[in-house]
């Protein structure tokens, strides 16, 4: 989630990886051949994202023996900061804790020594489609059409009763095939500011349900030393095999048997922490099969996007605020929109350009070269062609990768909250689910996440 704080404005340090017991090793691996003896804990988690973290830390710190399963050679799932450059922690998933009072992150950012800092949403520098400042009168329609977006689809959740995809609402709300060029580039703009925080397409996102999600009290925090200094600090002493691709999640009445790759675990219980888009692509088979709710949940609700590109100069040459924005032309709709200023938390020359939805999911399928290319047509436009070329470039996939399949969950139309209460409800009294996409008031965020492993802990733990 990115701008969602800005538009309503407009309108114990020991988190290291080592720390944690992180086994990539396993019988086959040690031994040189697959040992099929099966191995026995009391929980299995399925994730060491923030919520299988959660959840296997609440229930470890409840003396119950938990294993946690990680696909990855990492832990933190969309929690993950780059150490690719040397002395600079990028972070290529989540960024901000979302509102720091009464958040559960903030707690845990403190107790793991993390430093953080504020940024403003109202700091911002704006741009036109041919690269000047929108200032005085152009600042103001921009800022009208924002507004107007938004109050097109309050009106629509007040009085609507059949939901529709949100460009759908506003464009009839304002009135589309009568508005001037420059109001059309104005409202695209808004619609993909909606595809940035909830990283779907206005073209299938609920316009009844995009935003039921609890509001954010307090300021945006970002870590400038990485957000992997909260799943690292959760982690400590957890019991995490990474390497272990999950392929098989079976139960009976007598137990649990998980089956990675290389392993067989038996537990009493099992929490799956897998994402929506791992779930939706069927990679993990159940055995027997989901109930019939928990599959139309599966389809239901959206998977999006929201891809990062880190753009590293040998010295800043843009305005010192927060953020910067671009309203593109019609033809380039949801191009490169929103940047943030890195120089600001980190004194270091870095761009962070994002994209969401479907220019996100798009570009996905383009070289790092042609991204590249892409986001300096943009700043050049702003900038003018004299701006030096990148010295190196840090570029996101989340939709392709195969143990996120995006980035993170959406109203889709069809979809409501208790959509999210069936993809968590539990399957008999071994099989629960943990992950943002199963909180209905704290979805795609990292603190949905910790407070969802936490509810399927004490589902097990009581
Ligand atoms: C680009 C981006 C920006 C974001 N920005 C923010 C932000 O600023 N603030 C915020 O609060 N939230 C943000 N989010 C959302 C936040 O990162 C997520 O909501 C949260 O981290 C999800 O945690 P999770 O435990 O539900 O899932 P995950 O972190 O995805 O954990 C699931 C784990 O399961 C593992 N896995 C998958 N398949 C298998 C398998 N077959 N076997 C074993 N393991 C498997 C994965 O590798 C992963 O580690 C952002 C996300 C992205 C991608």
């Amino acid at each position: 989630m990115t701008m969602q704080r800005r538009r309503f404005l407009r309108s114990a340090g020991l988190g290291l990886p080592g720390l944690a017991v992180l086994s990539s090793s396993c019988d086959e691996q040690s031994s040189g051949k697959a040992v099929h003896q099966p191995r026995r804990t009391e929980v299995v988690v399925v994730g060491a994202g923030v919520s299988g973290l959660s959840a296997a830390r609440h229930l470890a710190d409840r003396g119950r023996r938990v294993t946690v399963l990680e696909a990855r050679d990492r832990i933190g799932g969309r929690v993950w900061t780059s150490r690719q450059w040397p002395g600079m922690p990028l972070d290529m998933g989540a960024s901000w804790i979302h509102g720091v009072d009464g958040n559960p992150i903030t707690d845990l950012a403190e107790m793991a020594g993390a430093r953080t800092v504020v940024t403003d949403p109202g700091s911002s520098t704006d741009y036109l489609a041919d690269g000047r400042k929108a200032e005085g009168a152009q600042a103001e329609a921009l800022q009208r059409r924002m507004t107007d977006t938004a109050d097109a689809l309050s009106t629509y959740q007040d009085e609507a009763t059949r939901d529709a995809p949100v460009r759908k609402v506003v464009q009839r709300a304002l009135g589309w095939s009568g508005l001037s060029a420059s109001a059309k580039t104005f409202v695209s703009y808004a619609l993909n500011d909606y595809e940035h925080e909830y990283s779907g397409s206005v073209d299938q996102m609920s316009a009844l349900y995009f935003n039921d999600e609890a509001k954010a009290n307090g300021k945006d925090v970002l870590f400038p030393g990485g957000y992997g200094a909260v799943p690292d600090y959760l982690a400590k002493g957890l019991s995490v095999h990474t390497g272990q691709v999950v392929k098989q999640v079976a139960w009976n009445s007598s137990g649990v048997t998980v089956t990675t790759g290389k392993a067989t675990y038996q537990a009493e219980y099992v929490v799956v922490t897998l994402p929506l888009g791992v779930l939706q692509s069927g990679a993990v088979k159940f055995v027997p099969g989901l109930p019939a709710a928990k599959l139309t949940a599966i389809g239901k609700l959206g998977m999006g996007v929201l891809d990062k590109c880190y753009l590293r100069f040998p010295k800043v040459f843009w305005p010192d605020t927060d953020w910067l924005t671009y309203v593109p032309d019609l033809d380039r709709y949801g191009q490169w929109e929103q940047w943030i200023n890195i120089a600001r938390p980190t004194g270091r020359p870095v761009l962070l350009g994002f994209n969401a939805a479907t220019f996100g999911r798009t570009i996905e399928g383009w070289s790092d070269a042609q991204i590249v290319d892409s986001a300096m047509h943009t700043l050049r436009t702003i900038f003018g062609a004299s701006i030096p070329t990148p010295t190196g470039h840090q570029i996101t996939r989340w939709a392709s990768d195969p143990y996120a399949r995006g980035s993170y969950s959406f109203y889709k139309v069809g979809s409501t909250p208790a959509t999210r209460d069936q993809l968590a409800a539990r399957v008999g009294d071994r099989v629960h689910f943990a992950g943002e996409a199963t909180s209905r008031r704290n979805f795609a965020t990292v603190h949905g996440a910790y407070l969802s492993g936490i509810r399927a802990a004490k589902e097990i733990s009581g």
